[in-house]
């Protein structure tokens, strides 16, 4: 499948790469929108939230504790952050490869869309 995350999570196109474990990779956006903006993406090909099962406790899991890990890491954990996931062009997603924004480091606007 010609998908530009598969290929980060495969190594085959490289990242920054700031977390992995066995279900999930965390990278650096190529585009940051704030002083710290970083993806975190399952390894398994999603083409968004709405095709991530609910009782996929092990990816969920593993989602979650890269998001603990990145923010604490980072210092938003103390000063603020946000996590953002798009689903379809409406939306703005642009790769159709399952992951999450982890978006700080700045004060953020409050706007929702
Ligand atoms: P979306 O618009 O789908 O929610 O977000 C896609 C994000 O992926 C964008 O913020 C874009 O900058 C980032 N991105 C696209 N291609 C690459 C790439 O090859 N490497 C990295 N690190 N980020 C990418
Ligand atoms: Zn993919």
């Amino acid at each position: 499948m010609d998908c530009i995350f598969c290929k980060i999570a495969t190594r085959e196109i490289p990242a920054t790469v700031v977390y992995e474990d066995d279900h999930v990779i965390a990278f650096e956006d190529i585009q940051k929108v704030a002083p710290i903006h970083t993806l975190v993406v399952p390894k398994m090909h999603l083409t968004s939230i709405i095709e991530l099962p609910y009782d996929n406790t092990a990816l969920l899991t593993s989602i979650q504790k890269a998001i603990l890990h990145i923010t604490k890491t980072t210092g938003v954990d103390q000063s603020g952050f946000r996590v953002i996931t798009n689903s379809g062009t409406s939306a703005g997603q642009t790769v159709f490869h399952l992951h999450y924004h982890i978006i700080g480091g700045r004060d953020l606007q409050v706007s929702l869309g």
